[in-house]
């Protein structure tokens, strides 16, 4: 997805004014005046019409076929068209591209205009305009991923990031520091962002933008003036003032404010039912950078994918909203150890209770999306499947409410999570006589529209049943008719029906022949109304047939009725109970969450962290999930390692310098403790024989930063801009991991720069930290500084080849073994060969790099030879000179011997 350019500007090169526009023209221009930035889809019949630029941009950008429509203004108007039933899959592809697109919608039927007046044109206006924040269907969304708009305001020094996620109903506003709302923009992963005009051109929060992944949408300032916010969210929530949801600092009721206003202009004014504005602080939560975010691949891989991600690796959820939730717990760890042993002791529960958690998990995967249903049917956008979906997760909930609790009193109690998860779960009288209602009321397998029929169950509502009956039987009627015709008229009739004519008689012209001669002379006499002759068939009418035709299509009509009645019904009682139905969509996904991470926890071993407030991180045999499941799946062990940093005893060291050759595990180590952080935190069992973790506030990674040559920044800026963040953030809770900090530059400077790093972490940050380094000469930092330990990661040369262990030990590395992994790597052995002689030869005299130049030159002439291309041999001379066509068959031959005599 190209989401970090803000969508396409649509300046027009056309003439839109309104003088002397159609009718249909005049409503088109009105709807775009009302939405200049979006693509308008004009609903014309089965289509959606594009016209001007917005045909030209979507032409291209679809592929679809420019056409014309007419001309306006002495123009031609260019069109383009999708039809609306292949709309939603043309819509997915604008959006992913960054567009937006506002859907002009038929507000009436043709016959409603018609009745206006023979000239009047159907009525049409925007209905909605649709944005990646702020789609709702299932088509378009990812159903494991949480779909969210967000909005930043920063007023007074201070920040804030309000983020809806419509397709929820969740609303949440988060205030920070300026300089923290990279990260807090980044753990909520939005779609699109909203920005005041000011913020939007403001250099420092480019970076903070960009990173988040969204699709940042500029907006206007005055639309980010607190005041107008409290009024506009007050309108939102249709309540007199916030005060009743807390009390809000003025950059968070600017952000709301700044969500408000464009789901108004986007959702057409309609009500949204969405939950009242939670407010997440911040500082409950470990603060994870975009940077380390990505680096290290917690819940996307680095090319963007899940697939290698940790999330992917520990995700046993079996329902959307379950996947979704986990995604979010790992993307926004605690820092509060009560709340973390909160939900383990919910995880321990289910651990050991395997059976039940099997029922459960199983019972799960049967029930339905209920949060999304239940937003698409407040929004109007739902149709019965959406009903089924609401009952489907009821039904679930309910019985597993009381198959958890069982018919007592648990022994002993359950933990205080799960008491929460089950009370929210069981139903109120409200949702337990919508669930009854739906039982009864709606079929096994609802159609996919309400305006089809054939929704309602027969027997709930005697009248329908009554004009379904009428419908039914007058059908068995037109049997009898086409049966009696073909008597009477003595020639083969089928009764068919289509929507001008209704019902009719259709009979092959050869057959119709000696009907129409009868009816010219007969007239009136003669039942057969001639209505229609097409290419081979004619088509007849009688006048029972077109009364049973009336009351068939009346009853059908008024069974349409019923039904759309019974479906608002539903619908609106859907709609008051939004708020009870998505409490109990949560406790469905989280207790997915929670029997899924005790699933996860004993397939894999993992163990329930000890996370309390000390300073200390120690770790016995841990494992990193996803190489480990990459290595056994090639039929390789994976060595568990331990760690050991200390930050409050007195020898105890918390920076250790990682050291060992390339491939020898130094990056895996680093990012598997770090992930351990994440995974205990988030309240997830940890892939270790044991970890003892003192929370931490802030996680740090600086690890194989890309290029980010689209900004002008090399890898070594990037480089040095991820270790500035660090030693101007990191305090003595934060967990640091570098690996192979200064690799971007000349030797000497790299060294100089890792090694003062290295020193400032330890002295002024004094974070746990792991310092992956090439660097043996930083070893030296272990006598200089109090709590400083070299840890390295050993490798054996055994045979002549290189072993690595993957093992972590103490003291530093004795040598990088470079010469023997280019060889590994396939490097020419002659490349390898003459790397060990300057590699002697340095190591002998410990000379500088710089004075390479004094090595012997011509073993590398030597060298360069072997790789220029070799000189044509003699043959291969006289070959080239030979024009075979020239040749008699005897000069061939000559010319042959000559060549196999220079060949020796
Ligand atoms: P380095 O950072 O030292 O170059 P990596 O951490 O990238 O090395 O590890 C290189 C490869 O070694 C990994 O891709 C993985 O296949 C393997 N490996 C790393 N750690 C272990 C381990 N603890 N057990 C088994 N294999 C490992």
């Amino acid at each position: 997805m190209n989401a970090h350019v803000p969508p396409p500007t649509l300046q027009s090169a056309y003439d839109l004014s309104p003088e002397g526009a159609t009718p249909v023209m005049a409503q088109f221009i009105a709807a775009k005046q009302e939405q200049p930035d979006a693509l308008v889809f004009f609903r014309m019949g089965d289509f959606f019409e594009l016209f001007f630029d917005d045909a030209e941009v979507a032409a291209k950008a679809l592929g679809l076929a420019l056409t014309k429509r007419g001309k306006h203004r002495d123009q031609d108007i260019p069109m383009a068209g999708v039809p609306v039933h292949a709309m939603d899959g043309y819509l997915a592809r604008l959006i992913r591209q960054g567009f937006k697109v506002a859907i002009c919608e038929q507000l009436e039927s043709p016959e409603a205009a018609k009745k206006r007046g023979s000239k009047a044109i159907v009525s049409r206006g925007v209905v909605r305009v649709v944005t990646p924040g702020t789609l709702t269907e299932d088509s378009l969304l990812d159903a494991r991923g949480a779909n969210r708009l967000a909005a930043v305001s920063v007023r007074k020094g201070q920040a804030a990031v309000a983020v809806v996620e419509l397709s929820s109903g969740a609303v949440e506003v988060v205030g920070c520091a300026p300089q923290d709302l990279a990260a807090t923009l980044a753990a909520f992963r939005p779609s699109e962002v909203l920005v005041p005009d000011r913020l939007f051109s403001d250099p420092d929060l480019a970076a903070a933008l960009n990173a988040s992944g969204g699709v940042v949408q500029s907006m206007p300032q005055a639309q980010a003036d607190p005041a107008a916010g409290e009024r506009r969210i007050a309108a939102l929530y249709g309540v007199k003032a916030l005060d009743a949801f807390g009390a809000f600092e003025p950059a968070e009721i600017s952000a709301l404010g700044l969500a408000a206003a464009y789901l108004e202009t986007t959702q057409a004014g309609r009500r949204l039912a969405l939950s009242p504005p939670r407010r997440a602080e911040d500082a409950g939560r470990l603060a994870i950078d975009p940077a380390t975010r990505a680096g290290l691949e917690i819940d996307r891989a680095q090319d963007g994918g899940r697939e290698g991600s940790l999330l992917n690796q520990i995700d046993r959820t079996v329902t959307a909203g379950g996947a979704r939730a986990l995604t979010e717990r790992l993307a926004r760890p605690l820092t509060d150890p009560t709340a973390i042993a909160g939900r383990l002791d919910v995880i321990d529960w289910w651990l050991e209770r395997r059976p039940l958690r099997r029922d459960v998990r199983d019972a799960l995967s049967g029930s339905s999306d209920m949060a999304r249903a239940v937003t698409r049917l407040c929004l109007s956008r739902g149709g019965p499947r959406d009903l089924a979906a609401v009952r489907s997760a009821l039904a679930v909930a309910e019985r597993l409410a009381g198959q958890v609790a069982g018919p007592g009193p648990l022994d002993p109690p359950p933990p205080a999570g799960l008491s929460t998860l089950l009370a929210a779960l069981g139903p109120t009288p409200d949702t337990g006589a919508l669930l009854a209602e739906l039982y009864e009321g709606l079929v096994e397998e609802p159609p996919h529209l309400a305006r089809d029929g054939g929704l309602v169950r027969p027997g709930f509502r005697p009248e329908l049943d009554a004009q379904r009956t009428l419908r039914d039987d007058s059908r068995k009627v037109v049997v009898e008719i086409e049966q009696r015709a073909q008597t009477d008229a003595g020639v083969p009739f089928k009764v068919r029906h289509n929507a001008v004519l209704g019902y009719f008689l259709e009979t092959t012209a050869k057959h119709a022949e000696p009907l129409l001669a009868a009816r010219r002379e007969d007239g009136e006499a003669n039942p057969f109304i001639h209505r229609q002759t097409l290419a081979s068939q004619v088509r007849f009418t009688t006048v029972e047939l077109s009364e049973l035709d009336a009351k068939i299509s009346q009853a059908g009509q008024r069974c349409l009725a019923i039904e759309s009645e019974m479906f608002e019904a539903w619908r609106a009682r859907v709609e008051a109970l939004a708020g009870p139905l998505r409490a109990v969509a949560e406790a469905l996904a989280e207790l997915d969450v929670a029997t899924a991470l005790a699933q996860w926890a004993e397939e894999t071993n993992a163990v329930r962290p000890e996370v309390d407030d000390s300073l200390i991180f120690v770790v016995e045999a841990g494992r990193h999930p996803v190489v480990e499941a990459a290595v056994t799946r090639e039929g390789l062990p994976y060595t568990p390692n331990d760690c050991r940093l200390d930050g409050s005893g007195a020898d105890c060291a918390r920076l250790a310098l990682v050291t060992g050759p390339n491939m020898a595990g130094k990056s895996t180590f680093l990012r598997q403790n770090a992930l351990l952080v994440v995974l205990a935190q988030a309240g997830c069992f940890v892939p270790a024989a044991r970890l003892r973790l003192g929370m931490i506030d802030r996680l740090f990674s600086r690890i194989g930063a890309g290029d980010d040559l689209a900004r002008g920044r090399s890898t070594f800026m990037m480089e040095m801009v991820e270790t500035a963040a660090i030693l101007t953030q990191a305090t003595e809770r934060s967990f640091v991991i570098l690996d192979e900090i200064g690799r971007g530059t000349a030797t000497w400077d790299g060294l100089a720069i890792a090694w003062a790093t290295a020193e400032a972490l330890h002295e002024t940050n004094r974070a746990r930290t792991l310092f992956a380094t090439h660097y043996h000469e930083l070893a030296a930092l272990e006598d200089r500084l109090d709590h400083v330990c070299n840890l390295s990661m050993r490798a054996r040369e055994w045979n002549g080849e290189l072993v690595f262990l993957h093992e972590a030990h103490p003291g530093a590395a004795d040598r990088s073994y470079g010469v023997q992994v280019a060889r590994l790597a396939g490097v020419p052995p002659k490349v390898v060969a003459r790397a060990k002689s300057v590699l002697e030869r340095l190591e002998t005299e410990k000379s500088a790099p710089a004075r390479l130049e004094d090595l012997p030159l011509f073993a590398l002439a030597e060298t360069t030879a072997a790789y220029a291309p070799a000189k044509p041999s003699a043959v291969e001379t006289a070959l080239a000179d030979i024009d075979p066509d020239d040749l008699t068959p005897r000069e061939a031959l000559e010319a042959l011997y000559r060549l196999k005599g220079l060949e020796t």
